[in-house]
C-alpha cells in the first residue's frame, strides 16, 4: 500500500469503501480491462479495514450481486443463510402474531433473499477488487484504509477532491481527482449537497441498533420483521430477527428519529425488545457476540437531491438517499448506483469529457431503473405515518394489546368500534398512500429534531419476565462494538457550549435529560458539573459513529466528523 504524499490527482477518487463504491470500482475494472485504457483510482476508507465501519441488517435480494459476480457462491461469498421462511409479526408484551401474508405489503416477503452480515460482504468485495486489479495492469488502484476524507475541496465551481487531514497544512493533505465518488453515508458529502443547494426537502433518518447472538439452537433461514412492542408510543419503526448459520441470530430495531420522545434511547429500546418472551426463548443461554448502530436515510423519493451528480462528483447509495423503507432495502440500491456510475464515469473519462453533462446519464439511468422507479412508487410510504399519527399512536397499540389478550382481529374490531367513521377513512387513505395509489403531489418533511415534544410522556407498561443475563446496559453494550481510538481524537464538534447549558437546564427542569445524552447509542454524551454549572461533556472513546446525536440535537449544535487513523468501532461480523 503506498503512502499519500505530494499533490496527487487520480482519475477517480472513491470516498468510502462502501458497497456502492466497491461495486463501482470492481465494474470499472471490468470496463477498463475491455477498453485497455489507462486509469488511476483511489479508494479512501476511514475504518482500519474494509467493512469495519459498516453496519446493516441484512436481508438482500441478490439481483445486483448476481449481476456483478454471477458465480459469487463459488467465490467464497460470506453467505449467512438464504431466507426460507419470512414473517411479518405484531408483538404484544407477551405474545406474537404472525400476520397472514395478504395483510401486509408484499415488499416484506423476503423468501429467497440472502441473509448477510454486510461488514463481511464488504470485506469480501474489497478482496475481489484487489484480485481483479491484478488482471487489469492498465489500471493503477490504490486502496487506503484508515484514511478518512475530512472535507470536500471545491475549485472553480466543481468538486476537485478531498482533504485527508483534519488540519491541512500543505498540498500533501489533499487528494485531487477528475471525478470524486461519494459513498460515505453523507459524512462529508452533505457539504456537496449544501454547496450546490441540491435538496429542498430535508433528509429524515432512522437509527438501526443491532446485536448478533450465538444461540443454543439454529434459526437459519428464518426472518421476522415486527411491529408493536416496544414501540407503542407512536414512533415509526420496528424490529428484525434474522436466523443465520452456525446458530447465530441477528436481533435489531430500526427506529425513526422523528420520534416525539426526547429521551427515546434506541439502545434501551433494543433491550426492551429482547425482553419479549419470543426473543427470550431464542437467546436465553446464548451469548452476545457483537453490538452496533448506524443511521438509515428514510426520506426516499422526495428527499433525493435534485441532481445525483455535480461537476466533478457523483453521489451514491445512502449518501444519495436511495434506500427504500417499504422494501427495507438499501444494499441492492447502493450497488446499482455503483454499477451505473462505473459505466458513466468510464465513458466520460474515455471521451476526456469532465463536464457536468458527461455525468447526466447517471441520474437518467438510475431514474429509469428499479432504484428510482420503486422509490417513486413508495414515495408516500413514510409520509402516511407522519400525516396520520393515530396509525402508530392509537391503532397499533390497540392491536398489539389485543395480541396478548385475545386476538389481533379483536384489536382491529376495537379500533373500528372506537372510531366507527374515522378508522375506515384513515384505513383507506393510509393504504392508498402506502401502496402509492393516491397522488398528493410533492411533500416536504420537517427535520427530525423538530418533531421532539420536550414534555412527551411515554406510556408505561409492566415488563414481561426476562433473563437478566440477556440484557445489556449501554456502557456494557459498547464493549461489544470494540471501539478503539487514537490519542487526541476529537471527532465530534460541539458548536456552542452555552447553548448546551441552556438545553440541559430546559430538559432537567422537566425531569428529563437532553436528547444527546438519552439517545446516544454508546454512552458518549454526559452532563458534567464544572464550577457548579451543569455542562455537556463527551466520552468520545465510546463513540460508534452512528450520528444519532447530531440528528436529534434540537439546537443543531453537533457535528460528528469522520475519524482519523482507523479509529472507531469494529463492526466486522455485524
Ligand atoms: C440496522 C440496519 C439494517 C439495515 N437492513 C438492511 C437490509 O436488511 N437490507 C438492505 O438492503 N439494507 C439494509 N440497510 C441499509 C443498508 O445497510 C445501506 O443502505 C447500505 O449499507 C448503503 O450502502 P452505501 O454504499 O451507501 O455505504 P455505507 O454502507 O453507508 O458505507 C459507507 C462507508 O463509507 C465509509 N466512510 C464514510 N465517510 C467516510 C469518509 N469521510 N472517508 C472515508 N470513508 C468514509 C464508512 O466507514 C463506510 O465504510 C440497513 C441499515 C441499517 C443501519
Ligand atoms: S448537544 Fe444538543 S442536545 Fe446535547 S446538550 Fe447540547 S444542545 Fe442539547
Ligand atoms: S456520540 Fe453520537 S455518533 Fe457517537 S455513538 Fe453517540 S449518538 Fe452515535
Amino acid at each position: 500500500m503506498r503512502q499519500l504524499s505530494d499533490r496527487i490527482e487520480y482519475d477517480l477518487l472513491l470516498v468510502g469503501g462502501s458497497p456502492s463504491n466497491l461495486t463501482l470500482a470492481y465494474h470499472f475494472l471490468e470496463l477498463a480491462k475491455a477498453s485497455g485504457k489507462e486509469f488511476t483510482i483511489a479508494v479512501l476508507e476511514k475504518s482500519k479495514e474494509f467493512g469495519a465501519h459498516i453496519m446493516s441488517g441484512a436481508v438482500s435480494k441478490p439481483h445486483i450481486i448476481e449481476k456483478v459476480w454471477p458465480n459469487y457462491k463459488e467465490m467464497g461469498f460470506p453467505l449467512d443463510a438464504v431466507c426460507t421462511e419470512s414473517n411479518f409479526s405484531v408483538l404484544g408484551l407477551e405474545k406474537k402474531w404472525d400476520m397472514p401474508p395478504k395483510l401486509y405489503p408484499k415488499s416484506f416477503d423476503k423468501t429467497g433473499y440472502l441473509v448477510l452480515s454486510l461488514s463481511l460482504v464488504t470485506s469480501w468485495m474489497a478482496r475481489q477488487l484487489e484480485a481483479k486489479a491484478k488482471e487489469v495492469p492498465n489500471v493503477s488502484l490504490d486502496l487506503f484504509t484508515g484514511f478518512a476524507a475530512h472535507g470536500v475541496v471545491f475549485e472553480d465551481g466543481r468538486v476537485a477532491g478531498v482533504q485527508v487531514s483534519e488540519d491541512p497544512k500543505s498540498e500533501d493533505d489533499y487528494v485531487y481527482a477528475k471525478f470524486t465518488c461519494f459513498g460515505d453515508k453523507g459524512f462529508i458529502s452533505r457539504d456537496v449537497i449544501d454547496h450546490f443547494k441540491l435538496r429542498d426537502c430535508p433528509q429524515i433518518w432512522s437509527v438501526g441498533v443491532k446485536e448478533v447472538w450465538q444461540c443454543k439452537e439454529s434459526y437459519e433461514g428464518k426472518v421476522w420483521h415486527t411491529l408493536g412492542w416496544p414501540l407503542l408510543d407512536g414512533t415509526f419503526g420496528g424490529g428484525f430477527v434474522y436466523g443465520m448459520k452456525d446458530n447465530k441470530l441477528t436481533i435489531g430495531m430500526v427506529i425513526s428519529l422523528d420520534s416525539r420522545d426526547p429521551n427515546m434511547n434506541p439502545q434501551l429500546k433494543l433491550q426492551e425488545y429482547k425482553k419479549h418472551p419470543w426473543i427470550q426463548s431464542m437467546i436465553t443461554g446464548g451469548k452476545l457476540l457483537k453490538y452496533g448502530a448506524a443511521l438509515l436515510p428514510e426520506g426516499g423519493y422526495y428527499s433525493l437531491p435534485k441532481k445525483f451528480s455535480v461537476p466533478g462528483a457523483v453521489l451514491l447509495g445512502d449518501a444519495l438517499g436511495v434506500l427504500d423503507v417499504k422494501h427495507l432495502a438499501g444494499i441492492d440500491r447502493a450497488m446499482e448506483c455503483g454499477y451505473v456510475a462505473a459505466e458513466v464515469l468510464h465513458d466520460a473519462l474515455i471521451k476526456g469529457d469532465l463536464t457536468e453533462a458527461a455525468l447526466a446519464p447517471y441520474q437518467e439511468r438510475l431514474t429509469n431503473s428499479f432504484v428510482v422507479k420503486e422509490a417513486y412508487g413508495n414515495r408516500y410510504f413514510r409520509w402516511a405515518f407522519i400525516e396520520n399519527p393515530k396509525l402508530l399512536g392509537e391503532y397499533l397499540p390497540e392491536v398489539a394489546h389485543s395480541v396478548d389478550k385475545s386476538s389481533a382481529f379483536f384489536g382491529m374490531w376495537k379500533v373500528w368500534f372506537k372510531h366507527p367513521l374515522g378508522a375506515p377513512i384513515d384505513g383507506v387513505r393510509s393504504l392508498g398512500l402506502i401502496e402509492g395509489k393516491i397522488n398528493i403531489g410533492p411533500i416536504k418533511y420537517e427535520a427530525d429534531y423538530k418533531h421532539i415534544i420536550p414534555a412527551f410522556v411515554t406510556p408505561k407498561y409492566d415488563e414481561p419476565h426476562y433473563d437478566k443475563a440477556t440484557i445489556y446496559s449501554r456502557p456494557d453494550a459498547v464493549f461489544y462494538a470494540s471501539t478503539k481510538y487514537h490519542e487526541g481524537n476529537k471527532h465530534i464538534d460541539e458548536f456552542n457550549a452555552t447553548v448546551c447549558v441552556d438545553c440541559i437546564k430546559r430538559y432537567e427542569g422537566i425531569s428529563k435529560t437532553t436528547p444527546c445524552v438519552a439517545d446516544c447509542t454508546a454512552e458518549v454524551h454526559r452532563i458534567d458539573i464544572i464550577d457548579d454549572v451543569r455542562k455537556h461533556g463527551m466520552s468520545l472513546e465510546n463513540c460508534i459513529h452512528c450520528r444519532t446525536c447530531e440528528v436529534v440535537c434540537p439546537e443543531v449544535n453537533l457535528r460528528v466528523k469522520p475519524t482519523s487513523q482507523g479509529s472507531g468501532p469494529d463492526f466486522l461480523g455485524l
